[in-house]
Parts: structure tokens; C-alpha cells; sequence
């Protein structure tokens, strides 16, 4: 049920993090979308959460709150 990886468009460019068809920083409006199109609101907050920390395993450089705006912050 990940959807996501199967798909060309919108989806993460590992190990940028940018969106693969778009180029903006994943997820981009397009995959919050379609994240929140499959997902209902407490699965979409667990997934995120594994693509943040995979984000934070990949972009150690990275601060944690900017992390948490870009991954979690938009699921409220
Ligand atoms: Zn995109």
C-alpha cells in the first residue's frame, strides 16, 4: 500500500529529497495530495513519519524542525 513507488510523478529523489518529477522539495503540492488522497489522517501522519526519518538518515545536515515543517507540519 505504499502507492507512492510505483508511480513516476511526484515522488522523492533519494537521497535530495527532491520530487522526482517536479523538483521541488518532496513532498511538493502535488504529493501532499495525492498522500492525502490515500491515506486518512492518522496513516498519513505514520508515514510521514517513516519518510522523515529515512529524510534524516539520508540529510543528517538537515535541522529537525525544518524536517518536521516539511514532512509533518501540512498533515494537521
Ligand atoms: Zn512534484
Amino acid at each position: 500500500m505504499t502507492g507512492i513507488a510505483d508511480r513516476v510523478e511526484h515522488g522523492p529523489a533519494r537521497p535530495s529529497w527532491d520530487c522526482a518529477s517536479c523538483g521541488r522539495a518532496w513532498p511538493c503540492d502535488p504529493a501532499r495530495e495525492q498522500l492525502a488522497a490515500e491515506h486518512g489522517r492518522v496513516d498519513l501522519a505514520i508515514v510521514m513519519w517513516d519518510h522523515l526519518e529515512e529524510a534524516a538518515r539520508d540529510m543528517p545536515q538537515a535541522p529537525a524542525s525544518e524536517l518536521f515543517d516539511r514532512f509533518l507540519r501540512w498533515t494537521d
